[in-house]
């Protein structure tokens, strides 16, 4: 196996022989055979889309099987199977549809694939198609996994948006030809840079298709503050992203006596108004996604994962860990079909809390209608020197050591400086309590990470009432990165030509430094170096 696609990816090269996430090889050939298919049906679907011929359900089959290569989704090989079918199903489906039309088949060999009848045989294949076979020129390689990675974090997002009614058939097409043309070998270096930026564009769509979805479905995020502790009863914990599995959950446990918690990037939740509204939303358990084995060890209750971020189950917890959706662990029971009553079977077995404990609140709900609800007080703030400085403190937390920064960052932050933040990066400081500045809070919790739209609207706003550009505002942008949901947000930021970010913990392993002097020399990226000096040199 070779992957390469998230931070902690070993030695900061690649993980060869079992991921550090636990990805095994076979898992890791499946996946890159996933993507083979996609490529495949992505030649078939560009080409059809030049003729006006689309298929909604197959954009959306696209999604989810792009998806299910995410970091921390699927470690279950059995489920690959259908995908690599259904891809190449829908390719010979469309293929067909354009017969008549005078189209005739691409002329490459994942347009032509047929998948082997047996799991090992399926291995076999990935192995021989792996996604590194992208190009001898190392440079175009490059160009060439940042836009996959950042594809697999467009399709995440969207797949979030279809499920809540949101669709956009561009971003599909934009996938289609971003795969498609990862199978050439006659792109440029400067037309790699150009489908890496498209790949920004889309992801910007896609972000904004599952606001709406969010917000249309839930309303808009208030200000809310959530309890870290518990309350005396049955419980369930939900991980993940996905707001529909939360509500269906949140009315199938109705008068049930049994509360629910968040954890992780869930913590957002509890700011929308019709999520708010159930009694038995109680609270947020532990913090991010890499301290799971520990804390769903010590969580008396069921837990449900949706989306990413699930890590091996250990045995103290297996029997009380539920995946659903895309997300899977052999082993681990698999609810589909928005049914929980299994995982409610489990916590009604489980002891659950046996007592109360008050351990305070955490703020979350600062969402752009929130923020610039109070657009008028931020900008007085401003202008009359209250606040100095806005830092966006955001972005995916991890294991490494190094991610310390963030924590130290925020906490040496001056006390006229504000700080945005999103995704579970904000679990370094999220219950830290930095005061207010003239009634705004210092510490501003926007969402998850596809909140990142969110942040983009708010600094877009800001710059209109300060009359110019994002990069002139009083903003720093410090972000962490881990999988490639980041990729694309990082792509979006640069397609808007937001520049001077600062990334940590460590820079992606497939970018080579002819791609890090692009990005330095035309965007001004810097690796993060230590708190004091990044602020001294940000605030001078
Ligand atoms: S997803 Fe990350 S940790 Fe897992 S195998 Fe790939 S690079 Fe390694």
């Amino acid at each position: 196996m070779f992957c390469n696609q998230c931070e902690q990816t070993a030695k900061g090269t690649a993980c060869t022989a079992l991921g550090v996430c636990g990805k095994k090889p076979d898992v890791a050939a499946l996946q890159d055979l996933v993507i083979y298919a996609c490529q495949g049906l992505s030649c078939v679907a560009h080409a059809a889309a030049q003729k006006g011929v689309t298929d909604k359900d197959t954009d959306l089959f696209l999604y989810k099987a792009v998806f299910s290569t995410l970091t921390n989704v699927n470690f279950d090989p059995e489920r690959f199977v259908p995908l690599i079918a259904k891809a190449v199903e829908l390719r010979v489906c469309l293929q067909a549809k354009l017969n008549p039309l005078g189209v005739p088949a691409p002329d490459c060999d994942a347009a032509r694939f047929t998948p082997a009848s047996d799991l090992d045989g399926l291995v076999a294949q990935g192995e021989a198609h792996p996604l590194t076979a992208l190009d001898p020129d190392a440079d175009i390689a490059s160009l060439k996994q940042t836009v996959i990675y950042g594809v697999k974090g467009v399709a995440a997002y969207a797949d979030h948006a279809a499920l809540l009614g949101q669709y956009d058939a561009g971003v599909a097409a934009y996938i289609y030809e971003a795969l498609a043309s990862a199978l050439r070998t006659d792109l440029d270096l400067g037309a790699w840079v150009d489908l890496a930026m498209r790949c920004g564009t889309a992801n910007l769509k896609a972000m904004e298709l599952l606001d709406a979805g969010n917000t249309g479905t839930y309303g808009h995020p208030v200000p809310t503050a959530v309890p870290i502790g518990h309350r005396k009863g049955k419980a369930i914990l939900v991980s993940g992203h996905d707001l529909k599995d939360l509500e269906t959950l949140l009315k199938a446990t109705q008068g049930k006596g049994i509360d629910i918690y968040t954890h992780g990037e869930m913590l957002p939740t509890h700011g929308y108004p019709k999520l708010k509204a159930y009694p038995h939303f109680f609270g947020h358990y532990g913090t991010a996604w890499q301290n799971q084995i520990k804390e769903f060890g010590a969580f008396p209750g069921a837990i449900l994962m949706t989306t990413n971020c699930i890590q091996k189950p250990q045995a103290s917890y297996l029997p009380n860990i539920f995946t659903t959706g895309l997300v899977g662990w052999p082993g681990a029971v698999h609810v589909g079909n928005e049914d929980f009553s299994a995982v409610i079977k489990r916590a009604l077995e489980l002891p659950g809390f046996t007592d109360d404990e008050d351990r305070g609140t955490v703020n979350v709900g600062f969402g752009r209608n929130a923020v610039l609800g109070v657009a008028g007080a931020v900008i007085d703030a401003v202008k009359a020197g209250k606040i100095r400085h806005f830092f966006l403190v955001g972005g995916c937390d991890g294991a490494k050591p190094g991610r310390n920064y963030y924590t130290e960052f925020v906490e040496k932050a001056p006390k006229d400086t504000v700080i945005l933040t999103l995704a579970c990066g904000k679990f370094r400081f999220f219950d830290k309590q930095l005061g207010e500045i003239g009634g705004i809070p210092r510490l501003l919790d926007i969402g998850q990470c596809n909140d990142a739209y969110s942040a983009i609207q708010i600094a877009l706003a800001l710059a209109g009432a300060f009359n110019c550009g994002v990069n002139e505002l009083p903003l720093s942008l410090i972000l962490s990165w881990y999988e490639q949901k980041a990729v694309a947000i990082l792509l979006t930021l640069l397609s808007l030509g937001i520049k001077n970010i600062r990334l940590g913990p460590s820079l992606p392993a497939f970018i080579t430094p002819n791609v890090l002097d692009f990005l330095v020399n035309n965007f001004g990226i810097k690796p993060i170096t230590t708190p004091d000096e990044d602020l001294k040199a940000i605030l001078g």
